[in-house]
């Protein structure tokens, strides 16, 4: 496995071995878990060559906190990076991929980046914009793997390369869940042991939300979930959404020839937890 810091040493290696290769590039945060290894196993299958990125990237961050306090495991996600055979892991610093100016873009996802995590998390997606445009210049990836955990990014990335016609396809890959249902995140370390405990509550509350949202009109299922939580002694609910997969509209009406999300972001304690269903 090949460990890279520096754009230059990781470019060199690329266009000397890889050139007219397929690279399968799957960016990620660290904290490796699971979830991103199944990611990768999934770009092991379409590619010649798959390429990993660890980057806490500061811009997508409205809280200081949150990010200071992001788990940063990089010796234990070289292990586990290894034990699944990964060809390279590219490890930059802030200053080399920001140019030394830690700013981010100003980005026009025709309004995805308004909904949702948009809307409770100030620049998120401008500073997501930003990092995956950036890594995607570096590595010139074939393909490029994200994760459904984060639906509306995913859809974001699909409008970015759509936008910028960037050369690259985007793959979406299934939620990656705990035994209990909890969806697998980095966050999850955090958590103490309690709120560990509540939290399979969220997924098993979307379950229940989806099995109503066959029968029931929409508002009724945005009362059940939010009295749900109201009555959770542990979790605080910031968002319940319903909303097209594509527009990421949150709806009021069915119709059947569009296919719906449920979206939900909820506090256990200090710690914010998002999660989503197809409906
Ligand atoms: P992160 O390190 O949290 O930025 O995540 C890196 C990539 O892994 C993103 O595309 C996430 O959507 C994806 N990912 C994170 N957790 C999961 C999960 N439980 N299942 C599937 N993909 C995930």
């Amino acid at each position: 496995m090949l460990i890279f810091e520096k754009i230059k040493d990781l470019q060199q290696s690329l266009s000397l071995a890889y050139s007219n290769k397929r690279i399968g590039f799957v960016p990620t945060m660290g904290a490796l878990h699971q979830g991103h290894l199944s990611l990768i196993n999934q770009a092991k299958k379409n590619n010649d060559i798959v390429v990993v990125s660890i980057f806490v990237n500061p811009t997508q961050f409205d809280n200081t906190e949150d990010l200071k306090k992001y788990p940063r495991t990089l010796e234990a996600d070289f292990k586990l990076l290894k034990t699944i055979n990964c060809d390279v892991v590219f490890t930059p610093i802030a200053n080399d991929i920001y140019n030394q100016k830690i700013q981010s873009e100003s980005f026009n996802f025709d309004g995805l980046e308004h909904q949702m995590e948009g809307k409770f998390r100030n620049g998120h997606f401008d500073g997501v914009g930003t990092i995956v445009k950036r890594l995607f210049e570096i590595v010139k990836p074939t393909n490029a793997y994200f994760g459904e955990k984060d639906f509306q990014q995913l859809q974001i990335i699909r409008k970015l390369v759509e936008k910028h016609e960037i050369p690259v396809h985007i793959e979406g890959c299934e939620i990656y869940r705990e035994i209990d249902g909890l969806a697998m995140s980095s966050r999850n370390a955090r958590l103490t042991e309690k709120n560990r405990d509540a939290a399979p509550f969220i997924y098993k509350t979307l379950k229940k939300a989806k099995k109503k949202f066959a029968k029931k009109n929409t508002y009724k299922v945005y009362k059940w979930v939010e009295k749900k939580f109201k009555e959770h002694p542990l979790l605080k609910l910031e968002y319940f959404e319903i909303a097209d997969e594509e527009t990421l509209q949150t709806i009021s009406e069915k119709s059947i020839e569009k296919n719906y999300r449920a979206f939900i972001a909820v506090f256990a304690g200090k710690i914010r937890l998002i999660d989503n269903i197809r409906l």
